[in-house]
């Protein structure tokens, strides 16, 4: 799963984020047939913005699409997701969220599951590194991030 373009995708978007001084979260939205929708990464410090974490940045690069665009989705993202972007996932009905990342963040996995998404954790080295860094150096973007 690590190698599915969706992923890469998604991991990709983090590292331009880090690049841009932003924080390094990427997410990617792929169709049922494999089409990778719309990609993005957290646009909050870029563009000033309070709601463009990852995934909904994906979410919003997809553009606006029918119902039936989502069904049988997957979203994949760097870090585990928030409340936000859980809700989010939930509310367009995407049927899977593939996680780089948890150690870093454990965000709404439990709701996921309990409304009958498929979540799968990669545990993925990249990905925790360039959160550590973050969270390390910008502790306080970081916080902001979160809603702390
Ligand atoms: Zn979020």
């Amino acid at each position: 799963m690590e190698s599915d373009p969706g992923f890469v995708a998604a991991v990709e978007e983090a590292r331009k984020g880090a690049a841009e001084g932003g924080v390094p979260i990427g997410a990617a939205l792929v169709s049922k047939d494999g089409t990778i929708l719309g990609r993005g990464h957290n646009m909050r410090v870029q563009n000033g913005s309070a709601t463009l974490h990852a995934e909904m940045s994906a979410l919003e690069n997809s553009g606006r699409l029918p119902a039936s665009a989502y069904a049988g989705a997957t979203m994949y993202t760097t870090l585990s997701p928030c409340d936000m972007c859980t809700g989010a996932c939930i509310l367009y009905k995407i049927k899977r969220v593939v996680i780089g990342e948890n150690k870093n963040f454990l965000g709404g996995e439990e709701y996921l599951k309990n409304r009958g998404k498929e979540v799968v954790v990669l545990d993925h080295k990249e990905c925790k590194q360039m959160m550590e860094k973050f969270i390390k150096e910008k502790p306080e973007l970081w916080n902001e991030d979160i809603g702390v």
